[in-house]
């Protein structure tokens, strides 16, 4: 039955490189992807595949019942953009300012519709069902998992698949991890409110800026004198904002930043000491100071056996030249959500441009499209798996 599968996906890999592309033409916010979501819901009309629209937002999930009995195995893809402008030349470039496909979701909407095409051919001879859960807004907390798992469309699942197109790992790799694999993601915003005046007088002022200073670099103390050195952990600051002229001390000072943990205590920890931090800094200072912290995904924590099982289904697929357990990333995901439900595990398909590579999120980013075959091919060797 695989054989047969994986034919039909190169069968379709024309399509699903159509598909991508033009996906990322157009792509959409978080939250805002309506017309994503319509042209997800007109693919599966035309296979013939039941489905929910609106799920939790503009979620789409569809079910395909097989013919045998048998478990029932869940796969996620996302389909939300990023606001970040595409600078790439490519006749598939993005034809919205601003909106970018910069993360790869365009691919994971075109390799779960491929699936679905590839596995509708061959119903009769299907185990179980398979639950396509194409998801908005990953890119933005709160998300789309949490209402989608909310809406009931996993209480009937056995277990969760998800793969993202990863260009820090090379073409023909796929990587995940035992248990820990991707970081909880946290965000914080801390406001400094000084007193303004004229450059050539500062002894009048309270100055945000020399404030933000210190406290950008005291921060960096957390991890490395607070926190201990067994423990994973990283705060950034992406964000701080003071000034409008060159001889002018402004008023105030907006620094934001974020903070990647996988152990709560020591998530907890940090939460607290920005504020001392602050609080101090601000002190020495003499001025005031609002602090918020906002959760954001919890970590993806793999289930074992499940990572071993998608390490096994890779090694099915001849594309693959290399499949490995790697040490969890500090980036997040909101995939966590699924796992904290039911079990399953999260992958990297290593989808780097040979002597291309951009990170993720940058406006020249692109991917190897033909990982996207990979991450077909895998994801469905492991949902058969599960039914043999
Ligand atoms: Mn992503």
């Amino acid at each position: 039955m695989e054989d047969i599968l994986f034919a039909e996906i190169e069968a379709l890999y024309e399509e699903m490189v159509k598909t991508r592309r033009f996906l990322h033409q157009y792509p959409e916010l978080s939250f805002q992807e309506t017309k994503t979501s319509a042209f997800i819901q007109e693919q599966y009309q035309l296979l013939d595949i039941p489905f929910q629209a609106n799920v939790g937002g503009n979620g789409v999930v569809a079910t395909l019942t097989g013919s045998k009995p048998g478990k029932t195995v869940a796969l996620r893809a996302d389909f939300d953009a990023l606001p970040i402008q595409d600078d790439k030349d490519v006749p598939y470039k993005s034809k919205y300012p601003n909106v970018m496909h910069a993360c790869g979701h365009d691919g994971h909407t075109a390799v779960l519709l491929a699936i679905a095409n590839a596995l509708k051919k061959h119903q009769d001879q299907l185990a179980g069902q398979v639950v396509f859960i194409h998801q908005h807004a990953e890119e933005v907390a709160p998300g789309g998992a949490k209402p989608i798992i909310e809406s009931g469309i996993l209480d009937n699942v056995d277990v969760v698949y998800g793969t993202h197109l990863w260009t820090s790992t090379p073409y023909g790799v796929i990587e995940t991890a035992p248990g820990n694999f991707m970081a909880a993601a946290d965000r914080f915003v801390i406001k400094l409110k000084g007193a303004g005046g004229h450059g050539a007088i500062p002894h009048q002022t309270k100055d945000p800026i020399v404030a933000g200073s210190q406290l950008t670099v005291s921060l960096q103390q957390i991890v490395s004198r607070r926190v201990d050195p067994l423990e994973t952990a990283v705060v950034s600051i992406g964000k701080f904002h003071a000034g409008n002229a060159y001889n002018v001390i402004p008023e105030t000072g907006h620094l934001e930043g974020t903070v990647r943990t996988f152990n709560p205590d020591i998530q907890q920890f940090i939460r607290e000491e920005i504020e001392t931090i602050t609080r101090g800094v601000c002190l020495a200072n003499g001025m005031d100071y609002t602090y918020d912290y906002l959760y954001g995904y919890p970590p993806v924590v793999n289930h074992q056996p499940y990572a071993e099982k998608i390490l096994q289904a890779a090694q099915q697929i001849k594309e693959v030249d290399k499949v490995q357990m790697i040490k969890p990333s500090m980036t997040g995901e909101d995939f966590a959500y699924y796992l904290q439900e039911k079990p399953g595990a999260f992958f990297f398909t290593g989808a780097q441009i040979d002597n291309g590579f951009v990170p993720h999120h940058h406006p020249l980013f692109d991917f190897d499209e033909r990982a996207m075959m990979i991450a077909a091919k895998t994801l469905i060797a492991a949902t058969l798996n599960e039914n043999k």
